[in-house]
């Protein structure tokens, strides 16, 4: 509102106190004049939400000390016969208050209520058309959690996920009233929220036990939603699983979160991916890990070897001669998909497997095989090592 406004509007007289009221009674007086004229309780009513906007544009001004004091100077100029340059006196166009632009916050009057009872203002306000701008709130994040199977976890994809998140109920607006009802101020704390509990001599504040730090009371419980004002709210929303997402990581959905008020952003939505183990690959960063039995002929003489690779099909890989068990091998750009599209390893760990039953052939080959490498005993080596490794 302007100073213009000043000029002509007696909010020590809108608010029905004197010119010295303290804030307290100021406040007072707010209180039981917007509880009176409250639209919700006066529906259809436009005189009732017209004074409710002229007390609430007083209180907007009379409650701010500085404000005031330029008030009071304002008026005092206009009973001592000034007019502003321009002419301001008298031509203001009748309905009163449209043209301000000072936020007037009432969830600082009617205490810590959050959500239901700002949305009551809000629509009050909004229904007045060419209010003041509401404070833009950014939206509350939302977890939620999906499980990836290994092979989805490595490809990514796109899962609708179902959110439950609390939203205004939609039969109340939030209020927790029936609908045709409003909630009323709090007797006890007068909106407040909190109460002073005077122990020893000195006053605790606590939170209002009547309307639990809300700052106000419902007669007449919304049946939707029992008076809370709050209603479980169910959305499906696609949520795109980047390829080599990684068991426990979180994902962060920019904007798929609660959504914001006045303007303000949505939340992220945050989902945690647990990837269910493959029965035969591993994961070891962007590398995949595999362990591949061989024989000892494979590994002693050298060979060819089919390894499966996780997209379906094998990959071949050689195995020199004299390959050890345990060794790795690496298959370059079979491993997981990374952000740039590159991809990472496949390591194959060699496992030389010993038949545990052989055909009298085998055995008899084997036999002949230990004669003649029997000159070479594989443990010397060792037992030199066990011998000396103690000393310095
Ligand atoms: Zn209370
Ligand atoms: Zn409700």
């Amino acid at each position: 509102m302007s100073q213009k406004d000043w000029f002509e509007k007696d909010y020590y007289k809108a608010l029905g106190v004197s010119k010295d009221a303290s804030q307290a009674d100021i406040k007072k007086a707010f209180r039981t004049l917007a509880k009176k004229h409250h639209p919700d309780s006066n529906e259809n009513d436009p005189k009732a939400e017209a004074r409710f906007k002229e007390v609430s544009e007083a209180y907007d001004v009379l409650s701010d000390e500085k404000t005031r004091a330029e008030y009071d100077e304002t008026r005092a100029m206009a009973s001592s016969g000034f007019r502003m340059p321009g002419g301001f006196g008298g031509q203001q166009g009748g309905a009163g208050g449209a043209s301000g632009g000072v936020p007037f916050d009432l969830s600082d009057l009617f205490g810590r209520a959050g959500g239901g009872f700002g949305d009551v203002f809000g629509g009050v306000f909004n229904r007045g058309g060419g209010q003041q701008a509401r404070r833009a709130r950014r939206g509350a994040d939302i977890e939620s959690s999906v499980t990836l199977s290994f092979d989805e976890a490595l490809s990514g994809l796109t899962l609708p996920l179902r959110l439950t998140s609390e939203a205004p109920c939609a039969s109340c607006a939030g209020t927790g009233a029936r609908a045709g009802t409003a909630p009323r101020l709090c007797p006890t704390c007068q909106g407040a929220g909190q109460i002073n509990r005077n122990a020893g001599g000195f006053a605790f504040p606590e939170t209002c036990h009547e309307c639990r730090g809300r700052g106000m009371v419902v007669d007449d419980p919304c049946p939707t939603c029992h008076g809370s004002g709050h209603a479980p709210s169910t959305r499906t929303v696609s949520a795109r699983i980047p390829a080599g997402v990684k068991n426990g990581q979180k994902i962060r959905l920019r904007g798929k979160g609660v959504a914001g008020e006045n303007g303000g952003e949505n939340g992220d939505l945050l989902v945690t991916v647990a990837v269910t183990p493959h029965a035969v690959f591993g994961r070891d960063g962007d590398n995949l890990t595999i362990t591949v039995p061989v024989t000892f002929a494979e590994a002693a003489l050298g060979a060819d070897i089919a390894v499966p690779v996780p997209s379906g099909g094998t990959v071949k890989v050689r195995l020199a001669e004299g390959t050890q068990s345990g060794r790795v091998l690496r298959v370059r750009g079979k491993g997981v998909r990374r952000k740039d599209g590159t991809h990472g390893d496949l390591l194959v760990t060699v496992d030389v497997a010993v038949p545990q039953k052989l055909s009298s052939d085998a055995r008899d080959a084997l036999q002949q095989f230990a004669d003649a490498t029997k000159d070479h005993d594989p443990r010397a080596d060792l037992m030199a090592r066990a011998k000396d490794g103690g000393a310095r």
